[in-house]
């Protein structure tokens, strides 16, 4: 079957690898739409954390896919799960905890001290066929278009880190950030009804999909906040999804008494902030750094979607077949108009 592989750091391409054939307990899946954010293109850079990837590696963390076959129960298997038909279309945790450590126990899934990913450690879903654990396979309501299902992985990051905010009814939200993680905490934020929702971007042309986000403002100079939508222009929450260095620092200098800084954004292995000590604790605030995402937090994603109250498909601005998977990271690097999710086509939606 063919792949996208990156073998090392800079060195991608398609590959031709065997199929995989699933064990017990595991899935095989045909994945359809493979979402590609900048995580994918820092793995190929080489740019991440060595503790949390593997070379080679299979690109592909945010999918939607087909079942094709279920690998069947291990005898004395646990909690057995039923069979999944094949057709069914199904998403799949890219986080595998061990389901054993004291972490995974309390349900910090993302903080399970074995960490193993689809897509970082094992073979993600860019390729023709993928094995899966089958405890972590979601289906999908036949209502839920393929465009949204693809994107549950980012929202699921984005909506741990919103729920670890314990955002309160009425609050001023500020999101830093108009690419794809910015944009799905404008609309997912909504979920806690703020008072309002305001994005500060730095591309224009992304106007029209913060608006259907679900973000009453959007500027692209700080200095338009001074008349802003909070009193004496300072928020409860602040968003920080542009992962830049400076847009931290907004964010410490953005938030009003009592507010709360989320970080989402990665900035950079190298990147340093100076803190306004004293002002944060003059101000009481609050910052909460979030890591990927629990297996409730996608569980709960899911059920957004399948009971329609989350359609994610808006944010899909970008789809090339595999074998362009070029394009597809021409258009994350340097986009060309509104730009949020760029997706492979794996399979046609609708065979
Ligand atoms: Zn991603
Ligand atoms: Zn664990």
């Amino acid at each position: 079957m063919h792949a996208l592989v990156v073998s090392e750091p800079g060195s991608v391409g398609l590959a031709e690898l065997p199929e995989p054939v699933p064990a017990a307990d595991e899935v095989l899946i045909e994945p359809v739409l493979v979402g590609i954010c900048g995580t994918d293109l820092d793995i190929v850079a080489g740019d991440i954390d060595p503790d949390f990837v593997r070379y080679p590696v299979t690109l592909g963390h945010e999918w939607v896919g087909r079942v094709v076959e279920d690998g069947g129960r291990a005898p004395g298997a646990r909690g057995a799960l039923p069979p999944l038909v094949a057709g069914t279309r199904v998403v799949v945790e890219g986080v595998v905890p061990c389901w054993h450590c004291a972490e995974c126990v309390a349900g910090d899934t993302n903080r399970c001290a074995t960490y193993d990913e689809i897509g970082f450690t094992r073979p993600g879903a860019a390729a023709e066929r993928i094995a899966v654990p089958r405890r972590l396979v979601h289906a999908i309501a036949d209502s839920v278009p393929d465009e949204s299902a693809v994107l549950v992985e980012p929202a699921s990051v984005v909506f741990r880190a919103l729920a670890r905010c314990r955002p309160r009814p009425g609050q001023r939200v500020l999101v830093i950030g108009d690419g794809t993680i910015g944009l799905l905490a404008a609309r997912l934020v909504r979920l806690w009804s703020p008072a309002s929702v305001t994005v500060i971007g730095r591309r224009a042309g992304q106007a029209a999909l913060v608006a259907t986000a679900g973000a009453e403002a959007f500027i692209t100079d700080e200095s338009a906040l001074a008349d802003g939508s909070g009193a004496d222009g300072r928020f409860d929450l602040v968003i920080e999804a542009a992962g830049a260095a400076e847009s931290v620092s907004a964010a410490m200098r953005l938030v009003g008494r009592g507010g709360t800084v989320a970080l989402l954004g990665y900035s950079g292995q190298e990147a340093q902030v100076p803190m306004p000590v004293d002002d944060l604790i003059n101000g009481d605030i609050t910052i909460v750094a979030s890591f990927s995402y629990t297996s409730g937090a996608w569980r709960h994603v899911v059920k957004l979607l399948n009971s329609d109250q989350l359609d994610l498909g808006f944010l899909i601005t970008h789809r090339f077949p595999l074998a362009d998977w070029r394009q597809a990271f021409d258009a994350i690097r340097s986009p060309a108009g509104p730009r949020a999710k760029v997706v492979l086509e794996l399979k046609p939606s609708s065979a």
